[in-house]
């Protein structure tokens, strides 16, 4: 929080809460503080985060994620929707800001903003509470470090019906607007999980999952592996590198994606995919 905006906040605070405020500043405390969820310290401080999108901001408001700040173009207003998840917002406590396009392209970096944007609080599941049941499929990415992967393996596990995504290790930030983006929601629907390497390793141990892990080196075809006997967990090396040794031994499985042509490994984001629907396959039995 910026200076300017804590002295603001400390003379405006309580009344700011609940109310619509118009705002066409960039200058404004609030827009800067907005603009700093860019960098992931911030984001880690205040714990909280930006979706674009008004489809995204309501289906966030319906799974229960808290919002704190609504920020819709000074165009959107009346429109039922938008007002409908204003008022949610006030009624939550939340902040509702109007503003100008300029500001809201300014806050999103974009020059065709979208009309709503909503700041609400991050959510991590602690890998202690994760029991894996028969049925349940999860991913572990060892090291993930491009935020389009990212976004759109947790967007792929949604839509596979998996239960979780591990981020095991130093992983890129899942609540950066990259990686939200390309969630397209499934952020709000994903539980995500972060460990150290020791932590996943000893968790692992007792998880009662198959490990899959998968590795150009493998040996066994992922078709051959029965996805359905065992809750799953499907382990994803890193992009550049691959899985460590540590994490590649301790697989119960390690598999390999037959492949031709030129290129030596699939995209981390579609050899996942790959993985995800094959285990959800088995599962339906199809
Ligand atoms: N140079 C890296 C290596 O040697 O492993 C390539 C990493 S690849 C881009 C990222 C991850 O996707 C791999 O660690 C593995 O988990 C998975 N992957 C990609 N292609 C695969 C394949 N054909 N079979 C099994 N896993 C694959």
């Amino acid at each position: 929080m910026t200076e300017e905006y804590r002295s603001d906040f400390r003379r405006e605070g309580p009344r700011r809460v609940g109310q619509v405020k118009e705002v066409t500043s960039l200058a404004n405390p609030i827009v800067k503080d907005i603009k700093a969820l860019s960098d992931k310290k911030t984001r880690e401080e205040t714990g909280t985060f930006m979706a674009e999108g008004l489809k995204l901001v309501i289906d966030a408001l319906e799974l229960g994620w808290k919002i704190r700040t609504l920020v819709y173009a000074k165009a959107a207003k009346g429109k039922p929707l938008v007002e409908q998840v204003a008022t949610k917002t006030v009624a939550n406590g939340g902040l509702v800001l109007e503003v100008s396009e300029k500001v809201l392209s300014s806050i999103t970096r974009r020059d065709n903003p979208q009309m709503v944007v909503g700041i609400f609080e991050s959510r991590w599941t602690r890998l202690s509470d994760i029991r894996p049941e028969n049925g349940q499929t999860f991913v572990a990415l060892d090291r993930v470090r491009d935020p389009g992967n990212l976004g759109t393996i947790i967007r792929t596990a949604d839509a596979a019906g998996a239960s979780g995504v591990i981020l095991v290790g130093e992983c890129t930030d899942p609540f950066s607007l990259e990686t939200v983006r390309a969630t397209m929601g499934s952020i709000f629907a994903t539980p995500l999980i972060r460990a150290s390497v020791e932590e996943f390793l000893s968790w692992q141990k007792h998880a009662g999952a198959e490990i899959v892990a998968t590795h150009l080196a493998g040996s066994v075809d992922y078709r051959t592996v029965d996805y359905s006997k065992k809750p799953v967990v499907i382990l994803m090396g890193n992009e550049q590198s691959g899985l460590p040794e540590n994490l590649a031994k301790s697989a119960t499985r390690l598999v390999r994606i037959p492949q031709q042509g030129l290129a030596d490994s699939l995209n981390l984001a579609v050899a996942t995919a790959v993985m995800l629907f094959e285990a959800r396959r088995h599962l339906l039995k199809i």
